[in-house]
């Protein structure tokens, strides 16, 4: 069986086309500068890479190319695209009604289209991606992953925000949470590794990354996590400032003059490591600034461990305990000094890590960090989000 997933951005389209017989990715790229010219860039393991300058004024010339590209004598890996059984599209926003992953028909896109509102980045590219997959290969099922259906199931006190109910009842404004699909493989991918059930497991999992949030997977069931309404609240992240006293933004907006759009662009684009270090948005640019002893990037990266710290802390207390531990994403897949200032200082919760394991991991393969003695099991689990999708995908063929 091969199935193809679908990423559309704003700008771009990511694919990856996957062989579900032994789970291997045939081929994968992306389109990007979508609208504003076009580049393409197509990988094949092992194969000569393809880029190019093309133009694409729109997702549906992006995914016109890509299937031409996958059929294609010098570049493909399949001879007709008859030969893809399924399509499964990356949805960041399910809104209240996706719970789990859903064939895609007419409802659902309508259903995509009214909440555009509440998901104005994400949605209308996700909505154009699955429209030119339609035209472009009618007869193929469509599935339609959604970032949010892990959270489907956190309870109302968790999700509701402390301001008039009648903005959640009329305007749908509560915590959602994202990186669902992430959170939900490392978890279980935690069990699968250490032989355990997952639905008997307390687990903390940390997906950090350029965007980074936290969750509480509860017996496989994700019932808090660290981002909310958008993908704003929760840790500091790359250029996004996570949680901060609400008040902040109207205070910011009298002092500057600015207007909505502005300041959200504030708090979006200029702000968490960015706008802390005043050097960049990048992990790996900022720990090295802090290493040479630039204090407002030593500063960026304690508020940012100290801010992860204070989430395992409090799921542990929600969930009343804790197994696992998991670290994922580029930070939390590669960063050993985040990994180890995030846990250190945990041994009332008797997580501890073992430094020398934890400083060794080669790159894109995870370990068991755990020190000798230590009861919670911590690890570094590599996050797989198509696989999943694609996985999820093949449930519907
Ligand atoms: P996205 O959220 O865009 O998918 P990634 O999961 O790829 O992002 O994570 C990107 C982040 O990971 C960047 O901040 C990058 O600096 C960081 N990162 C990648 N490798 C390292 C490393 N070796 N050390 C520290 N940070 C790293």
């Amino acid at each position: 069986m091969k199935i193809l997933v679908i990423n559309a951005g704003s700008s771009s389209l990511k694919y990856q086309l996957f062989n579900m017989e032994n789970g291997s990715v045939l081929a994968k790229g992306n389109c990007e500068r979508i609208g504003a010219g076009g580049t393409v860039t197509h990988k094949r393991d092992g194969l000569e890479t393809y880029s190019a300058e093309v133009d694409l004024p729109t997702h549906e010339e992006a995914l016109s190319l890509v299937l031409e590209l996958l059929v294609s004598e010098k570049y493909g890996v399949i001879s007709s695209i008859e030969e893809i059984d399924a399509v499964g599209h990356r949805i960041a926003h399910g809104g209240e009604k996706y719970k789990k992953s859903t064939l895609i028909d007419d409802e659902v896109i309508a259903y995509l289209e009214t909440i555009v509102p509440i998901n104005p980045l994400h949605g209308p590219p996700a909505i154009k991606g699955i429209k030119a997959c339609k035209r472009l290969m009618s007869k193929t099922v469509q599935v339609g992953v959604f970032d949010t259906s892990f959270y489907s199931q956190m309870e109302d006190f968790r999700t509701i925000y402390a301001i008039p109910y009648e903005f959640y009842t009329e305007h749908k404004i509560r915590r959602y949470g994202f990186h669902g699909t992430s959170h939900r493989y490392v978890a279980a991918k935690a069990a699968e590794q250490l032989g355990k059930p997952l639905n008997e497991l307390k687990i903390v999992t940390c997906h950090l990354g350029n965007g980074s949030s936290i969750t509480a997977v509860d017996g496989g069931i994700a019932i808090d996590t660290s981002m909310g309404f958008t993908p704003q609240e929760g840790v500091p992240m790359g250029t996004r400032s996570g949680t901060i006293d609400p008040t902040v933004i109207p205070y910011i907006m009298k002092l500057k003059n600015l207007n909505a759009s502005e300041v959200e662009d504030l708090i979006n684009k200029q702000s968490g490591l960015l706008g802390v270090s005043g050097l960049s948005n990048d992990a790996r640019n900022v720990s090295e600034a802090a290493k040479q002893g630039n204090p407002r990037a030593q500063l960026a990266i304690k508020m940012l461990a100290n801010s992860i710290k204070k989430y395992i802390g409090s799921y542990i207390a929600e969930m009343n305990g804790i197994d696992v531990l998991v670290f994922t994403a580029g930070i939390g897949e590669n960063d050993d000094e985040m990994r180890s200032m995030v846990c250190s200082n945990m041994d009332v919760f008797d997580i501890k890590i073992d430094e020398e394991i934890n400083s060794n991991i080669p790159r894109g393969s995870g370990a068991d960090i755990t020190a000798k003695g230590a009861r919670v099991k911590t690890l570094v689990i590599p996050t797989n989000e198509e696989y999943m999708i694609a996985q999820d995908t093949a449930k519907f063929c």
